[in-house]
C-alpha cells in the first residue's frame, strides 16, 4: 500500500558532473517495496488536507531490507532536478511517497539487464542481494558517459569475484582509460567496451542470448533505441521489459 512519508535528508554525494546519491532517512515506517520499485520525491511540504505537490520519480537503489536509509541516485536534467541539487543538504526535509512500479525482476529466466547512467539504480538492490549459488545467469550491461561515472563499479567487481552466474560489460560513451573496443579484460573483470550501450556491442558475449529476459532502465531514448535492436535480432517483445523515464 503507498504510503507517504516525510524524511530528513542524511548524507548527500556529489560523483561529478551534476549525478548525485542521496540517502534519506524516513520519520515513520515506510512501506515494504521490492527491488525494482520506485518513489515519488516532493521538495515542498506536504499538508494532508491538500494534494500532493510537484514531484519527481526515482528508482529505489537501497535494499527492501533496511527501510532505516532510503537511497535515490539522480541526475540533474531540468527545472526540478536542478532544485533538488539546489536545495538536497543533510537536515533537509523532504517528502517521500512509495512504492511504485511493476519492474520487479522475478528471477525465474536467465536476464540481461541493461543500465543507463543513473538507470543503474533500478537494479542496484536486486544485484547486492545475490548470492554465490545465484541459479540463473544474471548480466548487467552498463553504459555511462565516462568510466568514472560508473558509481557502482565496485559492486559490479564484487559480483564478479563471488557470483559465478554473474557476468558485466561496460561501456563508456566518452574516451576513458581502458575502454578501448577490442581491449582484452583482465581475469574475473568485466567487459569493457567504448562508445554507447548497443546490442551489437553485447550480444556475442551472451550464452543463448534469445532466451534470455531483457530489463532496460533509462533514458527513454535509450530504451527505445535498444527495444528495437533487440526485436531486430529476434529478441520476443515479451522478453523485454522497460523501466523508460519519461
Ligand atoms: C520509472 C522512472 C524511474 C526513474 N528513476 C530515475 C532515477 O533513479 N534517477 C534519475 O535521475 N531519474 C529518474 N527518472 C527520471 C526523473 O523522474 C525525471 O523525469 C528526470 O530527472 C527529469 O528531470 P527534471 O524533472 O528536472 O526535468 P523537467 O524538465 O523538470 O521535467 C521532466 C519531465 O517531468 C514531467 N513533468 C514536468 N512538469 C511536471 C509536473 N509539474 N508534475 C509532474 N511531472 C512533471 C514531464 O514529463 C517532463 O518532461 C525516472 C523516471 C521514471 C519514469
Amino acid at each position: 500500500m503507498v504510503r507517504r512519508v516525510r524524511c530528513r535528508v542524511a548524507s548527500v554525494i556529489s560523483h561529478g558532473e551534476h549525478v548525485f546519491t542521496v540517502d534519506l532517512a524516513p520519520e515513520n515506517p515506510v512501506p515494504a517495496f521490492k527491488p525494482g520499485q520506485f518513489l515519488h520525491l516532493a521538495l515542498d511540504e506536504y499538508d494532508p488536507s491538500r494534494h500532493w505537490p510537484e514531484s519527481r520519480v526515482f528508482s529505489i537503489a537501497s535494499s527492501p531490507r533496511d527501510t532505516s536509509r532510503i537511497r535515490i541516485l539522480y541526475s540533474v536534467i531540468g527545472p526540478y532536478t536542478r532544485r533538488m541539487e539546489q536545495e538536497l543538504r543533510p537536515g533537509s526535509a523532504v517528502w517521500i511517497k512509495l512504492p511504485y512500479g511493476e519492474f520487479i525482476i522475478d528471477g525465474l529466466q536467465d536476464v540481461v539487464l541493461v543500465a543507463g547512467g543513473t538507470g543503474i539504480s533500478a537494479f542496484t538492490a536486486y544485484l547486492e542481494a545475490l548470492k554465490p549459488d545465484q541459479s540463473r545467469r544474471v548480466s548487467l550491461v552498463y553504459g555511462a558517459r565516462r568510466a568514472d561515472l560508473m558509481i557502482y563499479r565496485p559492486l559490479v567487481a564484487d559480483l564478479m569475484a563471488r557470483v559465478p552466474n554473474f557476468s558485466a560489460v561496460l561501456f563508456a560513451e566518452q574516451a576513458s582509460p581502458g575502454f578501448a573496443t577490442g581491449a582484452v579484460p583482465a581475469p574475473g573483470c568485466p567487459e569493457h567496451r567504448s562508445g554507447r550501450i548497443s546490442v551489437t556491442g553485447f550480444w556475442p558475449l551472451l550464452e543463448e542470448p534469445l532466451l534470455r529476459v531483457y530489463y532496460l532502465s533509462g533514458p527513454p531514448q535509450m530504451a527505445a533505441a535498444l527495444s528495437a535492436e533487440l526485436l531486430g535480432q529476434g529478441v520476443p517483445s515479451a522478453s523485454i521489459r522497460t523501466d523508460a523515464w519519461e
